[in-house]
């Protein structure tokens, strides 16, 4: 069990202005923030990112989606951090997110899903490289 992992604001919650908002859900659940930025992510580095979806029908909407404008990438720190923000950030369809996650708050469909949290200590460690490279080794 880690205490650390990756979130990205996707570029639909950046467009709708839910920036602050969902940070300071995060601030509130008792994650402290360990680096983050604001980026518009390239066609090449979201296909890297994606990599492991590169053979799913939904890829290309995926991809084509997250350059669609900028996102907020960060590195979070909390006891059992991977599970618990998985827990904040709700289900990946919004319709089965759970009452006051924030997909259910402000993610409109599967594809433009609000947040990205990642799912294993492992994956939080390369994701969060991908992003920092001062967090090569969690
Ligand atoms: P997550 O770990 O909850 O983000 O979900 P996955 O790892 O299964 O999928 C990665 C991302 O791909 C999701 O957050 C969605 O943005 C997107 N995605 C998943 N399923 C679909 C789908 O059926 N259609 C589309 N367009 N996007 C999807």
């Amino acid at each position: 069990m880690s205490n650390k992992t990756f979130t990205m604001i996707k570029p639909d919650a950046v467009a709708n202005g839910h920036t602050g908002k969902i940070i300071d859900d995060i601030l509130q659940a008792g994650f402290k923030i360990e680096a983050m930025k604001y980026l518009q992510l390239s066609r090449a580095q979201a296909e890297s990112f994606y990599g492991i979806h590169r053979e799913r029908p939904f890829f290309k909407d995926l991809v084509d989606f997250m350059i669609s404008g900028p996102i907020v990438a960060a590195i979070l720190e909390k006891d059992n951090a991977v599970e618990s923000f998985r827990t904040l950030i709700g289900a990946t369809n919004p319709e089965q997110a759970a009452e006051g996650t924030i997909r259910k708050k402000y993610a409109k469909s599967i594809d433009a899903n609000a947040i990205h949290g990642s799912d294993s200590d492992a994956n939080a460690a390369i994701e969060g490289s991908f992003f920092f490279s001062q967090f090569e080794r969690f």
